[in-house]
């Protein structure tokens, strides 16, 4: 019997490593999928459209919100970001976990639309960490890493929202930690109600 996939929410500071974390996570564990947003904000050197993002204009985004095909969506530092939804919910029936990295607030909406979400927030194991990784980058002027540390700070303030915590302290235990932690949701009771009553009805036939 195949059981539905869980919707996994993953959110951190930028600069925590959410996406090395992930990539390890694919490469070295199966039975996920991951949701690649629609963003109207320009691709990076390096980024792939439909790959890392699908980059669209701002009138083809709005018409996604209008169409209702957005599972979720969020403006951020002067762009939208969203889960476009017919992915999701294909791959959730075919039983994969689906993995959202996206920040506080779709996290938010999320939870309201999909109650049975399980919401994770990626911490460093300090704040110097962040701010040395930051810098270590090389991308990001003085100015910019000062901004987003104080996003980070804001962002820490909701953290207690979220279900579960896990720290970066290296990069493939976090990823084992995170595999494991999200297996551990495929054994509740609820993500098994209909083999539990399967089991209860041959119970009954058999007695
Ligand atoms: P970046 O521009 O650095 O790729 O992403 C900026 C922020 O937007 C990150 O916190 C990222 O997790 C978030 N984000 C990416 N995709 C989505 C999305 O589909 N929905 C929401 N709400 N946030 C997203």
């Amino acid at each position: 019997m195949k059981t539905r996939g869980n919707l996994i929410v993953l959110s951190g500071f930028a600069g925590v490593g959410k996406g090395t974390v992930l990539k390890s996570l694919f490469e070295t564990h199966e039975g996920y999928a991951y949701s690649v947003s629609a963003t109207t904000r320009a691709p990076r050197p390096g980024e792939v459209n439909g790959v890392h993002y699908f980059f669209v204009s701002k009138e083809r985004f709005e018409e996604m919100i209008e169409e209702d095909e957005l599972l979720e969506y969020a403006s951020y530092v002067g762009n939208y970001y969203g889960t476009p939804r017919s992915y999701v919910e294909e791959k959730l029936e075919d039983g994969f976990d689906v993995i959202l990295e996206i920040e506080v607030e779709g996290a938010l909406n999320v939870r309201k639309k999909v109650p049975d979400a399980i919401l994770i927030y990626m911490l460093p194991p300090g704040a110097r960490v962040l701010q040395e990784r930051l810098k270590g980058r090389g991308t990001e002027t003085d100015e910019v890493i000062a901004r987003r540390m104080k996003r980070a700070g804001e962002e820490a303030q909701r953290v207690s929202e979220y279900d579960y915590i896990i720290v970066n302290y290296d990069v493939d235990d976090c990823a084992d930690q995170l595999d494991a932690l999200i297996r551990s949701q495929r054994l509740r009771v609820r993500s098994n109600l209909p083999f539990i009553t399967k089991l209860q009805k041959e119970l009954k036939e058999l007695t």
